[in-house]
């Protein structure tokens, strides 16, 4: 599955890669991963659900 984030270096919508589920000591999880075109670390809030999808 892919996932897109919001890349602060490219300003706009990019695909993750190198995706991590990190899940958080809120409970919450986490995504991290790197933008396809620049490399530059994102991560992004995920639901139980997507974090499920995502397999972890
Ligand atoms: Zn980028």
């Amino acid at each position: 599955m892919k996932l897109e984030g919001r890349c602060m270096k490219c300003k706009e919508a990019r695909e993750m890669k190198d995706l991590k589920i990190e899940k958080t000591t809120r409970g919450t999880f986490m995504a991290r991963g790197t933008c396809v075109k620049c490399g530059t670390r994102m991560a992004k809030i995920l639901s139980a659900e997507q974090a499920k999808q995502l397999g972890k």
